[in-house]
C-alpha cells in the first residue's frame, strides 16, 4: 500500500488541495494525518472536511487541542496564540467533535504514529539527534512517523548510536530493516525548513520506503485570505519564506 502521511496542515486549504492532487498522481491509496489540522491558517473547517472521510488514521496536535480549549494557549507565542483564539471562534460543532475524538498517538501498519514525539506525543520538538536518541531509548518502536516541527528529517538508531540521515525532496529512501527509524513527514500548511513548498510523505509499506514530496501551491491566495481574516501579518509573511 502507498499512503500519504500528512501533518501540520494548519488550516491551509490551498496547500492541502495541492498535496491531495500530487498524492493522487503518486498512486496513493490511503491517507494518514498526524495532527495540527488547524491553527495559523484561514480555513480550519474546510481542511477538516477534506480529510475527515479520507484519513484511515488521524491524530490530534497541540494547536488542535488549544483551539478546543484543552491546552492552554498561553504556552504559545503571541502570534500563534492570536491565531488559536481566532480559530476557536470559527470552528463548527462538527469540526470540534471530530478533533475532540482524536488521540495524539496511534499504532498503524506496525509503526508508531505521534504528533510530536514518542515520549511526549503533544509538545516535544525533535530537531536534533540527542532528542531523537532520548526517544529511541524511551520507547520500543521500530519505525515512528511524526510531525510538529514542520521540518522534514530522518533519524536512525542501530542499538548504540543515533544518526541524522539525508531526506531529499521527491527522492524515496529505504527504511533499512536492521535499524530503528524516526521520520518527520514535514508540514503541509506551514513549512519551516526554508523551502516554502507544501510537504508531505509517501509511505510505501511493501517497498518499505518513505519519500518527502514537495509541492507548489498558490501562496499569495492563502496570504490574501489570512489578511482578510485579520490574522497576524508575520504568520502570512512567513509562508513565502518557508520559515
Ligand atoms: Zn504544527
Amino acid at each position: 500500500m502507498r499512503y500519504a502521511i500528512l501533518s501540520d496542515v494548519h488550516a491551509n486549504l490551498d496547500a492541502l488541495d495541492a498535496v491531495l492532487e500530487d498524492a493522487a498522481q503518486q498512486g496513493v491509496q490511503g491517507f494518514v494525518c498526524l495532527g495540527d489540522f488547524v491553527g495559523y491558517g484561514p480555513e480550519p473547517n474546510e481542511c477538516v472536511e477534506r480529510l475527515r472521510g479520507r484519513a484511515s488514521v488521524a491524530l490530534v496536535g497541540n494547536h488542535d487541542l488549544a483551539a478546543l480549549g484543552r491546552l492552554d494557549a498561553r504556552r504559545f507565542n503571541l502570534f500563534a496564540r492570536a491565531a488559536v483564539e481566532w480559530t476557536r471562534t470559527q470552528l463548527h460543532d462538527r469540526t470540534r467533535a471530530f478533533l475532540d475524538a482524536l488521540s495524539p498517538r496511534a499504532e498503524f501498519e506496525g509503526m508508531l504514529l505521534v504528533h510530536a514525539s514518542p515520549r511526549d506525543p503533544v509538545e516535544e520538538y525533535i530537531l536534533d539527534w540527542e532528542t531523537a536518541e532520548d526517544n529511541f531509548r524511551a520507547e520500543a518502536f521500530s519505525v515512528c512517523l511524526f510531525g510538529h516541527t514542520h521540518v522534514p528529517m530522518r533519524f536512525a538508531h542501530d542499538g548504540e548510536r543515533t544518526r541524522v540521515l539525508a531526506l531529499l525532496p521527491n527522492t524515496p529512501v529505504a527504511l533499512e530493516p536492521g535499524l530503528r527509524h524516526l521520520v518527520n513527514v514535514g508540514s503541509v500548511g506551514q513549512p519551516r525548513d526554508g523551502d516554502p513548498r507544501a510537504a508531505y510523505t509517501v509511505l510505501d509499506t511493501e517497498a518499505r520506503t518513505v519519500e518527502v514530496r514537495r509541492v507548489d501551491y498558490p501562496i499569495e491566495s492563502v496570504q490574501r485570505k489570512m489578511q482578510a481574516c485579520g490574522l497576524p501579518r508575520p504568520l502570512w509573511e512567513r509562508l513565502a519564506e518557508g520559515r
